[in-house]
C-alpha cells in the first residue's frame, strides 16, 4: 500500500501527529476501493457513510458527464434549471407526507443550519417568541457553528465551546428509559419558548450508533405536535435505505416538519444536501416585506453537476430494486450479528437495517479511545476500510456488497480484534 508524505493538506478528523502518511487511492467501483499500487480496500462504511448503490454506478456517472456538456454552474437566485426542478419534485415523492419545499445547500451541516434558521424564521415571522432548540444527548449533527450547538458536547467540539449556543438537551432514549425522555421533552415542550426539536431518527450515528425504537420516535413526535414545536428530522445518515426503509421516519409512522437529507442524495457520488419543509414553514417566508424572506445562500446552492446526480439517484431507487437489495443486505447483517453475539469479546452487538455495531467488551469507550485507531489500522492491514468510534465498531457498506464480501469483512475484522485485544 503506497503511504504518501509529506504533503500540505490537512486532513479531517485526523491527527497528524500519530497518523503519518494517508493512503492513497487512484480508483474505485462496487464496495472496493483501489490504492496507487493496485491493493484493494473493502469499503465497509461506505466512504463515511455517503456511497449507497456502490462507487461509480454507471448511470450517475453518466448523469454527470452529460451534465457537465450543458451546464455547469448558476446563480440560483432569480435562476433555476431542469435538474434542480427534477430534485426537488423526486424529493417530494418519496418524503414524508407534507413535506411541501426543498431548500437546497452542499453537505449535512449546512441542511442543518438551514433547518435551525428555517425554524426560528417561521416563529419570528409570525410574532411568537420561541428561540429556544431541544436536542437529544449524543447528538451530532454536523461542524459547522449552528449544527456543533445542537450535536453533543465533547471532546470533539471543546476547543468551540466558548462560541457555541445553548441547547436545551434531553437523556437519550435508553430501552427501558424512554418514559424519562418523553417525559423530559414534554417539560421542556410546555414551557412555550421552544422554537424547534431536532434528532437523528432510530440511530445516532457519530455518537456511537446508539439504536432507539420507533415507538419512541412516535411518542417524541406527539409530544412536539402536541405543543406546537417543530419536529426537525436530521436523516443525513439515516436517509436512502441505510436504516431498512428510505427514511427513518417511516418506521415510526411520522411525517416531521422539517427534514434534512444529505450523504446518500447523490449516492454519494457529489456533495449536495436539501433541507425540505412544510407548506406553513415556506409561507411563514412569504411576504412583500424583503426582511422577512429566507435568509441563506451558499456560493453553489443548487450546483447542477450535483443536482443531475441526485436526479439520477432519485430515478435509479424507481427503476431498480434497491429497496430488495436494502432487505437482502439486512438479512445478511442479520446473520452476522447472530454470530457476533455468541462472541465473548463482544458487547451490545446490534443491527438497524443494513447497519450492524458492537463494542469491544470492556474497552475503555470515548471517542479518542486508543483502540480504534489500533483497529483502524489492523482492519486496513487486512484489506478492510472500518473507522471504529471509540471501541464501538460498525459496518455500513454500499448495497452492492455481496454476502462473500461482508463474510470476508467480519473474517478481517474478527482477525484485527484479536490482534489488538491480545
Ligand atoms: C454526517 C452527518 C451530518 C453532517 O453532514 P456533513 O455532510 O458531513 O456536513 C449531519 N447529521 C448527521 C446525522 C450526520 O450523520
Amino acid at each position: 500500500m503506497t503511504v504518501v508524505r509529506p504533503s500540505p493538506l490537512w486532513h479531517p478528523f485526523t491527527q497528524h501527529g500519530l497518523e503519518a502518511g494517508m493512503v492513497r487511492i487512484r480508483r474505485a467501483e462496487g464496495a472496493w476501493l483501489e490504492c496507487d499500487d493496485g491493493r484493494r480496500i473493502l469499503d465497509a462504511i461506505s466512504s463515511w457513510w455517503v456511497i449507497t448503490h456502490g462507487h461509480r454506478h454507471p448511470a450517475i456517472m453518466q448523469a454527470i458527464k452529460d451534465q457537465a456538456d450543458q451546464l455547469d454552474q448558476v446563480i440560483f437566485a432569480g435562476f433555476t434549471h431542469e435538474p434542480a426542478e427534477q430534485v426537488a419534485r423526486g424529493l417530494i415523492e418519496i418524503a414524508p407526507h407534507g413535506l411541501a419545499h426543498v431548500f437546497l445547500s452542499d453537505s449535512g451541516s449546512t441542511a442543518v443550519e438551514v433547518a435551525l434558521k428555517m425554524a426560528l424564521g417561521y416563529w419570528r415571522n409570525r410574532a411568537v417568541p420561541r428561540t429556544k432548540i431541544v436536542a437529544l444527548e449524543h447528538a451530532y449533527h454536523g461542524d459547522t457553528v449552528g449544527a456543533m450547538s445542537a450535536g453533543a458536547r465533547g471532546v470533539f467540539n471543546a476547543p468551540y465551546d466558548p462560541m457555541l449556543f445553548e441547547v436545551r438537551r434531553i437523556a437519550f432514549p435508553v430501552a427501558g428509559g424512554e418514559q424519562h425522555t418523553l417525559d423530559a421533552l414534554e417539560a421542556e415542550c410546555k414551557g412555550g419558548t421552544i422554537a424547534a426539536f431536532i434528532c437523528e431518527p432510530l440511530i445516532l450515528g457519530a455518537g456511537g450508533m446508539l439504536i432507539y425504537d420507533a415507538a419512541t420516535l412516535a411518542d417524541m413526535h406527539r409530544i412536539c405536535a402536541k405543543y406546537d414545536v417543530l419536529f426537525i428530522a436530521d436523516e443525513v445518515m439515516t436517509g436512502f435505505g441505510r436504516t431498512g426503509t428510505t427514511f427513518a421516519c417511516e418506521q415510526a409512522g411520522i411525517a416531521p416538519d422539517i427534514m434534512c437529507v444529505a450523504k446518500g442524495l447523490t449516492g454519494g457520488a457529489l456533495p449536495l444536501a436539501a433541507t425540505l419543509c412544510r407548506r406553513e414553514i415556506f409561507e411563514a417566508h412569504v411576504s412583500t416585506d424583503r426582511a422577512r424572506m429566507f435568509f441563506h445562500s451558499s456560493s453553489f446552492t443548487a450546483n447542477p453537476l450535483a443536482c443531475a446526480a441526485a436526479a439520477t439517484n432519485l430515478k435509479i431507487w424507481k427503476s431498480e430494486p434497491v429497496l430488495a437489495r436494502i432487505t437482502d443486505l439486512a438479512d445478511h447483517q442479520s446473520n452476522a450479528v447472530a454470530r457476533l453475539q455468541r462472541d465473548q469479546r463482544l458487547s451490545n452487538v446490534r443491527q438497524l437495517g443494513t447497519i450492524a455495531a458492537f463494542d469491544i467488551a470492556g474497552s475503555a469507550n470515548g471517542y479518542l479511545a486508543d483502540i480504534a485507531l489500533q483497529l483502524r489500522r489492523a482492519c486496513l492491514a487486512r484489506g478492510v476500510l472500518a473507522r471504529p468510534l471509540g471501541a464501538t465498531v460498525y459496518v455500513m457498506p454500499p448495497y452492492c456488497v455481496t454476502a462473500d464480501e461482508l463474510d470476508g469483512a467480519y473474517a478481517a475484522i474478527s482477525d484485527a480484534i484479536s490482534e489488538v485485544t491480545a
